[in-house]
């Protein structure tokens, strides 16, 4: 019985607004069918007594539903309003089978209840009426014989027919029931997800109605906000204890609801309990309904103050310097840059470099050095007007930035140098220094340039002894116009066509008796208007700017592929190798890479032409270059050998397997004995240190007979050949293979 039971739908579930709509509908029906009744009546037998009474009872019936209160009784009476309705009609169509479809009509139509009460009190009216009235008034009940006999049967007959198209009804109420149990357990359950990610998230969220009222508030956000559990009726966003910080920018919530996106800003508020600024990143979603009203706002907020502190912080550090805690270099440039950009005077630079400074740190330890540093810049910053920007760009050198003209640099570049005449005090004890100052003023432009102006300056004033200051002037603008023209030329030429911007030319080395020997490949640069331009005007710019490098590789590189395509006409070329090309790390290997890539040629056909300039400060990792470089079978030449500071002796520890004696060794030898005693040492002691001499730079017949007289193997110079553009190399010196005749 109870499994019978619960397969059985419970019947109610209908909320109120949902029932009373239905009852509304039903009852209206009801009422209708009195009209219908009233027209069918007098079409069938006129307004008889049978009409009058069923309008009789249908009537209070219909009044009563409208009028009582709660759902039982009122649906109990449109149900029983129902049973008269269809027993009127039968009666008045006296008994037609037809008419009892009115029943089953009528019972799908209470099914609209979900409600057992009126449904079975329907059951049962029909029941009974077929029963009594068949009893009754037969005629006017059924319209067969069979019926007539047995009222009762055809009665519980009828009841059974109603009851199993009740059954159908029934089914519906049940699925729609389980149906509306699944959809309450989803529904649940997106709740207790809601209620998860919203209530117990650590991140403070609220959901707000578009009038700003707070619908609902997460603990997360309650504690930031130190707001209580249950806000006040009417709590809206005014109410909330943080203020924009910024009270002229748009109300974020204005932002908020004007934006179809979600809105995600970082914003600064200040808290109306203390005072205190804080940064909020607000994260803000509006919930729309179908026809795109907004009904909620869904915000996050984070609370990014510590991370905004410490970002500043970072932020300061790059600014600093943090040895001496100055403006850092990048740092100095941007707000010199912003100063050229707003003063509308001029501005002016003054460089500072510590004389001598490598000494100091070299002699007093790195720790000196840097207490140095640190005294120092404490100095200089107390000894500058306020308000001026100083900075240290790196190592031992400074700047400061200020308005005004060249008198105020020059007046703060001596008041600077006058502060470093007292001694600093470093760990304990004084220590005198001194510095080179340079000035440089201008109005506007960019920074770099004052910049290095102003560090020009300070190159002169350090060539000319340090400890004093010098002035930017024309003279020094050429040079670093020169310099910065020379620059651009040579990034021009190395980006485009290389053969064509920067040819290399081949000038002969010979040896003893005249006999072509190799080649010493010398760069040279096409203007953009067809002139050629020696090294000199661009090889030093190359080397300050590092752009040496790519030059030096294109040299390289051309030089092996004449020296190939030369073959056997050719003994060997030999390359200039400039000091920053050498101190590249990636040297030694580009070059091994280059000889790997043409494995028929002999490694020693490539010479090296290294200066001694760039072996005098030389570390001894430049030393052990040249070693591997040998290593891998390549020869080095000392390049102009006797214009350096080196003794004869100082050549045994040099790992060269050749010494090009510099031209003016050689020019005017024929003249001067001085110059040939010389000559004869340097040979002698190359010969005992088993190294290949080439005297360079001889221009006349005479020179080249009187270092033949001193036994020098090999030159090179004009008299022999000019270098030369390769296809002219090809027609004139290895076609001819002997360069000088013989006496
Ligand atoms: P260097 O290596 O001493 O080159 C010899 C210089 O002397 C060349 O000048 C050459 O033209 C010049 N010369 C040759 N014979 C005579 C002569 O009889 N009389 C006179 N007065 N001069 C003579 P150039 O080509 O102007 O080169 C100058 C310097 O530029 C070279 O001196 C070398 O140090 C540098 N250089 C040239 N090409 C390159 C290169 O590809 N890379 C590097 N790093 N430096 C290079
Ligand atoms: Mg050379
Ligand atoms: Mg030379």
């Amino acid at each position: 019985m109870i499994r019978l039971m619960a397969l059985l739908p419970s019947g109610g579930g209908l909320r109120d607004e949902d029932w009373a709509r239905r009852h509304r509908l039903l009852t209206t029906i009801l009422a209708a069918t009195i009209v219908l009744l009233t027209a069918f009546g007098v079409f069938a037998d006129g307004l008889n007594g049978t009409w009058l009474t069923t309008v009789f009872l249908i009537l209070p019936c219909v009044i009563a539903a409208s009028r009582l209160p709660g759902r039982r009784l009122p649906s109990t009476f449109v149900a029983l309003g129902f049973v008269m309705a269809c027993g009127g009609f039968v009666a008045i169509a006296h008994g037609l089978t037809e008419a009892h479809f009115s029943f089953f009509i009528v019972i799908a139509a209470l099914a609209l209840y979900r409600d057992w009460t009126p449904f079975g009190m329907f059951l049962l009216g029909t029941t009974l009426h077929h029963g009594v009235f068949g009893v009754l008034v037969s005629n006017r009940t059924y319209d067969h014989d069979a019926a007539f006999a047995h009222p009762w049967t055809w009665a519980l007959l009828h009841a059974v027919a109603v009851l199993l198209a009740a059954g159908f009804q029934l089914v519906q109420w049940k699925m729609t029931e389980s149906e509306e149990r699944r959809s309450q357990q989803n529904l649940d359950e997106s709740q207790a997800q809601l209620s998860i990610a919203f209530d117990q998230t650590p991140v403070p969220m609220a959901m707000i109605s578009p009038e700003g009222r707070l619908l609902r508030t997460n603990e997360a956000y309650r504690g930031w906000l130190d707001l209580p559990e249950e806000l006040p009726a009417g709590f809206t966003v005014d109410d909330l204890p943080i203020t924009p910080a910024d009270a002229t920018s748009p109300g974020m919530f204005d932002h908020i609801l004007s934006a179809d996106e979600p809105v995600a800003t970082t914003r600064e508020y200040r808290r109306l309990d203390n005072g205190r600024h804080i940064w909020v990143d607000v994260h803000a979603t509006g919930l729309r309904d179908q026809r795109g009203r907004l009904r909620l706002i869904f915000v996050h907020c984070v609370d990014v103050t510590d991370n905004r502190r410490h970002q500043e912080e970072l932020r300061r550090q790059v600014r600093q310097d943090s040895l001496t805690g100055l403006l850092s270099r990048s740092a100095f440039e941007n707000d010199l840059s912003e100063l050229l950009a707003t003063e509308p005077d001029q501005v002016s630079v003054i460089y500072v470099d510590v004389d001598r400074f490598k000494s100091i740190n070299d002699g007093a330890g790195h720790t000196a050095g840097d207490d140095v540093l640190r005294a120092l810049s404490a100095r200089l910053a107390a000894t500058v007007p306020d308000g001026s920007l100083v900075a240290r760009l790196g190592g031992d050198e400074f700047v400061v930035a200020l308005p005004g003209g060249i008198e105020t640099a020059l007046r703060t570049g001596h008041g600077l140098l006058d502060a470093c005449a007292e001694p600093l005090l470093v760990d304990g004890g004084y220590l005198q220094i001194s510095i080179s100052v340079g000035v440089a003023s201008a109005s506007g432009g960019p920074a770099e340039a004052v910049v290095l102006a102003a560090d020009t300056a300070m190159y002169a004033a350090k060539r000319a002894g340090g400890n004093r200051v010098a002035e930017f002037n024309d003279t020094m603008r050429v040079a670093v116009q020169d310099r910065i023209a020379a620059e651009a030329r040579l990034r021009r030429a190395l980006a485009g066509d290389r053969d064509t911007a920067l040819p290399v030319w081949f000038q002969p080395i010979v040896g003893a008796d005249g006999e072509l020997a190799g080649a010493e490949t010398l760069v040279r640069m096409r203007t953009p208007e067809g002139d050629i331009v020696g090294p000199n005007l661009f090889v030093p710019a190359a080397e300050e700017t590092g752009l040496i490098v790519p030059l030096g590789e294109h040299v390289l590189n051309r030089a092996v592929r004449h020296l190939i395509e030369w073959g056997d006409q050719l003994g060997y070329v030999s390359v200039n190798v400039s000091p920053r090309q050498l101190a590249e790390p990636d040297f030694v290997p580009d070059v091994a890479a280059l000889l790997a890539s043409h494995p028929g040629l002999d490694p020693s056909r490539l010479i090296l032409e290294i200066t001694e300039t760039a072996l005098l400060g030389s570390s001894l990792d430049v030393q052990q270059r040249l070693e591997m470089l040998k290593a891998i079978g390549v020869r080095i030449a000392l390049d102009d050998f006797g214009t350096g500071y080196s003794s004869l002796t100082w050549l045994q520890s040099i790992p060269a397997d050749i010494v090009k004696l510099d031209r003016s060794f050689v020019a005017g030898l024929s003249a001067d004995p001085r110059k040939s005693s010389i000559i004869e040492a340097v040979l002698w002691l190359a010969r005992s240190l088993n190294m290949a001499v080439v005297a360079e730079g001889v221009e006349d017949e005479a020179d080249w007979e009187a270092l033949r007289a001193l036994g020098c193997p090999s030159a090179q110079g004009y008299y022999f050949s000019r270098p030369l553009p390769p296809a002219e190399f090809e027609q004139k010196v290895l076609q001819r293979s002997r360069m000088a005749t013989t006496p």
